[in-house]
This record gives C-alpha cells, structure tokens and sequence, in this order.
C-alpha cells in the first residue's frame, strides 16, 4: 500500500466533526505551530517540503509565499481557491466533504505564516452542499478557541469566510475569483501584478488551492525535509489524483508521487484496470486543460522507460509529445471512445466558459467549436481539419488567462496525435453521422 499523508484518516468513521479529529491527532500541527514557530519558520518549513501548487500550475508554494509583499499598515489576505472545475477534477470536494478540518487546520497554520487575519474559502457554487460542511467545521474550530480573536493566547486574531461561486469556471483563475469575490463579474486581470502583490481589494493575496492548504498540515506534523522524502525528484510528497473515464475503480486516490501510470492504471490498489478487458487507446491525465497523450506515450518515455506520476515525467518533452500533472484531473479514454467528439465536447465547454475580454479566446472558442462539430458530423472537409490547426494555433498565448491555452492544447493535441481519426471522419461520412448519432461504434 502506497503512503498516505492526507486521507490516511479518511476512513475514520466522524472524522468530519471536530471531536473525531481532534482526538485522532488533529491540530496538533496548529498547536506545534502556534506554541513553538514563528510565521518565518512555517514559510521555511513549507520551502524545505518542496511542495508545488495542487491547483494545476505546480508553481513552488513557499516561493509564492515568500513574494507576498508586506507593506506597514495594509491587510494581506490568504484566499483558498475551492472553485473545483476544472473536467475531471473532483479531489478537493472529498477533502471538504470528508475531512473539512484539515482545511481549517491548514488554513490556520497558513493564515498565521502569512500574516493574514481574514480568509476566504472561494467554493464552486455547484458544491452546493459543501458550505454548510465548511460552516459547521469552522464554528466548531472556533468553539475549541483554534478561530476568532487571540487564538490559543498567542494574540493571533483570524476569522475565515466560506464564498459561493455562481456556477462560471473562469471564476476559478484567481485573478477572476479576486475579481468575484470582490462582487465584480468575474473577469481575468492581466498579470503582472501578481495577487501577491496586488490581490483582493488592491491588498497583497495569496491564492492557494484546496489541497496544497491541506497538505500544509502534514508538512508542519512530519517536517519540511520528512516530506520531500516522499515522492521523487521536484515531485515530492503524494498527490490527490480524481480518476473517471474508462476504468473499473473511478474514485480519488491519494498516490505518492513514485509509481508509475501503468501502476496507477492497471494496479487494484488504484483504477483496477479498464472494464471489459478492452485496450487503453488515451489518457488526459491532469484535467481537461492538458494535453490528451495516446497509450504508446503514457506509458513509456521517449527513451522507453516507465512514464511516472510526477510533474516532470508527465510534462516529458513539453506540450509537443507530452502532457501535465495539471490539477490531477485523470481522465482515461478505451479503444471505442472517438477523439474528434470527446475534442468537440471540451471545446463546447471552453467556448461556453470563455469571458469573452480578448478576441482571439471569444471568438476562436466558438470557431473551434463549429468546425469541431462540422467534422465530427461526417460534414468536414480536408481543409477544415488545417483551418482547426491554425485557429488553435493564434489562441495558443494571445490572451490574458490561460482559459486561452487551455482551450488550444486539446485540440493541438487531438490533432497531433489523432490526425488519421480526423481524417477518417471527412472520408467516411455516413460512417461519421452513424457515430454522432450514436448509432455505430468503432
Ligand atoms: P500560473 O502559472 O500563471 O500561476 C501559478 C501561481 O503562481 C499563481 O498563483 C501566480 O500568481 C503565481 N506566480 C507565478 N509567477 C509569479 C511571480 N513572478 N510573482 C508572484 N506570483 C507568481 O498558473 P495559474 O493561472 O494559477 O493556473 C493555471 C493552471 O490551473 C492550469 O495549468 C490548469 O491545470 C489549472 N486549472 C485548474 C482548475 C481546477 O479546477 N483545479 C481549473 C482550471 C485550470
Ligand atoms: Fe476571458 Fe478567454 Fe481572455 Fe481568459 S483568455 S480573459 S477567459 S476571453
């Protein structure tokens, strides 16, 4: 069995409820931090772990600590970005759902490293059922004198606020979620400057998902350096990994960051292989915003070893062959699944969630979107599937948030990849419109 470190004590029957937390060890870390730290030593303990963001972008949390500009007499604010929305990515909800105190808890002992006194938690509003989860655990929290003023006699003051979103996946990028949560339409900033130094209400703000607060805990619990002990490489510690698509087992797994994909796909301590004994034909392992790899480059390197679960073995040889960690999103696609519609649903999604501020993501989502449906309905020609190419390619890096890129690499990669699939949908189609209709099958 694979080390755990955050849903070791998943499994506790209670473990939602203060009581069952606390005497399973919980805020033992907030008490170590509170009694015996200084805020410098927390953001030390953090860059000694090597944790990378768990949102998608893998960014060095201690790093983006430690650029959080602190100017004499102005608040600075720490936002958990809860806007879990990314396709394929359900692993924060379980955490908030089942283990909401190791937020709290995680919050606590960031907020206080920080120096920030008021935090939000920025939920998906489609979790509806969450915040009141998150509300209970923070009243209890502050019952037990871990919230509110001087907690625990330190003179530490911090009260946190749980946020609904409105249901719109932009609200996710953090600049938008500031704009949001600053009761604006959730529109992207152009960055520099970065929340850290000019975030929520014009103040310094550190945005942090979900799982990377989380894993503060165990990190201030074990020590920065234990920590980078697991995983390998730039990949320390373990990642929450929500696995769907063609598998037996879908579920969040919690892995640690040394196994390879062919372990974590095949193995039945994780997904338990794919139903019906049909083949791998392709994976989009970290959420619908990387790139989809075909089963030949999942499983092997270039230089035919073992594809590991780790940021720099998955990004292997960039965008062009390889793909990301992202937000651990793991989507797995079997033999009869058709690339073309799965690439036309995704860019359905992006065209729907694009803000529409810059030209190149408003009007090239939809125009990926039509040509898109036009050749996966049997009705494309050869040309259209060059014209696709060359729109993706003037997104790709001319927009103000990654909603652009992300919307881009699928079909980048679809075609790359998928070209012969492509093709086949302009030369065969009646075929084509037996497919779309669901009618016929590879
Ligand atoms: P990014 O690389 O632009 O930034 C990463 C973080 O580092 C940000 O917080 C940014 O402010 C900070 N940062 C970077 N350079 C900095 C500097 N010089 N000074 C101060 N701070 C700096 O990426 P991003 O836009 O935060 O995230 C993109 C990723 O989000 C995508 O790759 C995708 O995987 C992921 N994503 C996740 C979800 C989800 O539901 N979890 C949804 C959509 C996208
Ligand atoms: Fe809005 Fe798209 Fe531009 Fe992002 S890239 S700011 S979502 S239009």
């Amino acid at each position: 069995m694979g080390r755990k470190l955050l849903l070791d004590k998943a499994h506790i029957e209670g473990i939602r409820y203060y009581k069952t937390y606390r005497d399973n060890g919980g805020y033992a870390a907030a008490e170590k931090v509170l009694k015996n730290m200084s805020p410098d030593q927390v953001v030390e303990e953090v860059k000694k772990s090597g944790l990378r963001g768990r949102g998608g972008a893998g960014f060095p949390t201690g790093l983006k600590w430690s650029f959080l500009a602190k100017p004499e007499g102005v608040p600075r604010y720490l936002v958990c970005n809860a806007d879990e929305s990314e396709p394929g990515t359900f692993k924060d909800r379980y955490l908030m759902e089942f283990i909401p105190h190791l937020l709290i808890e995680g919050l606590l002992i960031s907020s206080f490293a920080l120096g920030a006194n008021t935090t939000y938690i920025y939920i998906r509003g489609e979790y509806a059922w969450i915040p009141d989860i998150l509300e209970q655990a923070i009243s209890e929290a502050k019952e037990a004198g871990w919230l509110g003023k001087n907690i625990q006699g330190t003179g530490f003051d911090l009260e946190i606020y749980v946020q609904r979103g409105a249901g719109a996946y932009i609200c996710g990028e953090e600049t938008a979620l500031i704009e949001s949560l600053e009761g604006k339409r959730g529109n992207p900033r152009i960055k520099p400057p970065f929340p850290a130094v000019k975030g929520l209400y014009q103040c310094p703000t550190v945005v942090n998902n979900v799982e990377t607060l989380a894993t503060v805990v165990p990190i201030i619990n074990i020590g920065g350096e234990e920590y980078a002990k697991y995983g390998t490489g730039k990949s320390t510690g373990t990642k929450l990994i929500s696995a769907c698509g063609n598998i037996n087992k879908p579920g969040v797994y919690e892995i640690e960051m040394n196994i390879s994909v062919e372990e974590f796909i095949y193995s039945e301590e994780y997904c338990g292989g794919i139903p019906n004994g049909k083949r791998l034909k392709a994976c989009i392992p970290g959420g619908s915003s990387v790139p989809i790899v075909p089963a030949n480059l999942l499983l092997k390197t270039a230089k035919g070893e073992a594809r590991m679960m780790t940021y720099e073995s998955l990004s292997d040889g960039g965008f062009a062959t390889g793909t990301m960690m992202g937000s651990g999103g793991f989507i797995v696609l079997d033999e009869d699944q058709c690339v073309v519609r799965h690439t036309m649903t995704l860019a359905r999604f992006y065209h729907h969630e694009s803000c529409g501020q810059c030209s190149p993501c408003r009007e090239g989502t939809g125009w990926m979107e039509k040509v898109l449906k036009k050749i996966e309905t049997g009705k494309g020609t050869l040309e259209d599937i060059d014209l696709l190419w060359d729109i993706q390619r003037r997104i790709e890096g001319n927009t103000i948030c990654p909603l652009g890129d992300a919307a881009a690499w699928p079909v980048a990669a679809a075609i790359r990849h998928f070209r012969d699939e492509f093709e086949w949908h302009v030369t065969h189609p009646e075929e084509a419109q037996l497919r779309s209709f669901g009618l016929a099958h590879y």
